[in-house]
């Protein structure tokens, strides 16, 4: 059974970006007949607010896009579901890779990478100096050496292959403050939670590349004592479906700075939630005025949409 998720970070208001991602999916997996988990990615408690994962129920309700598995109110997700009750999983899987040996301990402060590594590219300062990844204030970075091409098969896109030190080099996979970083969360989730096919925006492809490296370098051992099945393994069968992003009439990528275009900011100003559908439905390639979210699932196959892109 294919089995997707709805996966916002509670950091900001949805935005219309975001919704078409949301819409894609549930489009899949409801003619699919398939599963929907919501996974709201609130690791990063500094920018985790009530107010935003109140806006994420709000908003899937007002859109009438239903979901199989996950919390159903933010009190909920706190008590049940968020990210941060599973942190044990998280650094199994981190010491896994400190057994392969890939990782190591870093200790450069933002202020002398921005001066050092202007291209966000980290120069790799840190790889031989042997820190102790037990002491307070390291990050942990992930050995990616330049040139590993990582490939994988993409729905939309056929095979791609990007070298997954590409923009970031050696990738933090734990932060100074012990945080697990969003790769290794995304990663596990995914993975522990049988997700089969993911659809996000073009602009992750070189994040899926990270964590299809990083999977493939936990190998294929149990993550957990949840089975002994081959995790890791899963993520290798896991189709991707990488849509291009809605981007502002001035052209410029949609972004949760831009409250206007926020989902709350349209709903204030009445706007219907089929003109949302109808946005969708354009960016999609089908052509339907306003059309109900019934009628959109009606008219949607995604075969049709990828063989006209
Ligand atoms: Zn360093």
């Amino acid at each position: 059974m294919l089995r997707s998720r709805l996966a916002p970070t509670p950091s900001g208001f949805l935005h219309l970006g975001n919704v078409f991602s949301f819409v894609l999916t549930w489009l899949i997996v409801r003619k699919q007949h398939g599963h929907l988990h919501l996974r709201i990615d609130d690791l990063d408690a500094d920018r985790a607010k009530p107010a935003f994962y109140d806006d994420i129920f709000t908003t899937l309700d007002w859109l009438g896009l239903d979901y199989d598995s996950g919390p159903r109110s933010t009190e909920d997700c706190l008590r049940h579901w968020s990210q941060r009750h599973r942190l044990p999983a998280y650094n199994q899987a981190l010491e896994r890779l400190v057994q392969q040996g890939v990782i190591y301990a870093c200790e450069c402060s933002r202020s002398l990478l921005a001066t050092q590594a202007p291209d966000g590219v980290y120069p790799g300062n840190c790889r031989a100096k042997n820190l102790p990844l037990t002491a307070p204030n390291l990050a942990w970075r992930m050995i990616l050496p330049r040139e590993t091409t990582i490939a994988f098969h993409d729905v939309q896109l056929g095979e791609v292959s990007i070298d997954a030190a590409l923009g970031q080099g050696d990738v933090v996979l734990c932060r100074r403050d012990g945080i697990p970083a969003y790769h290794i969360a995304s990663l596990v989730d995914d993975i522990e939670q049988d997700i089969t096919f993911i659809v996000r925006g073009e602009d992750l492809l070189p994040s899926t590349a990270v964590q299809v490296a990083i999977a493939q370098t936990l190998g294929t051992e149990a993550l957990s004592g949840k089975s002994s099945q081959t995790l890791p393994n899963r993520f290798a069968n896991v189709q991707f479906l990488h849509h291009a992003l809605l981007k502002e009439d001035s052209g410029k990528k949609l972004s949760k700075s831009h409250d206007s275009l926020s989902l709350k900011a349209m709903r204030e100003q009445g706007i219907l939630r089929e003109e949302v559908y109808g946005r969708c439905a354009e960016f999609l390639g089908i052509t339907m005025e306003n059309p109900s979210l019934q009628a959109l699932l009606e008219a949607f196959s995604l075969q049709e949409i990828l063989s006209t892109k």
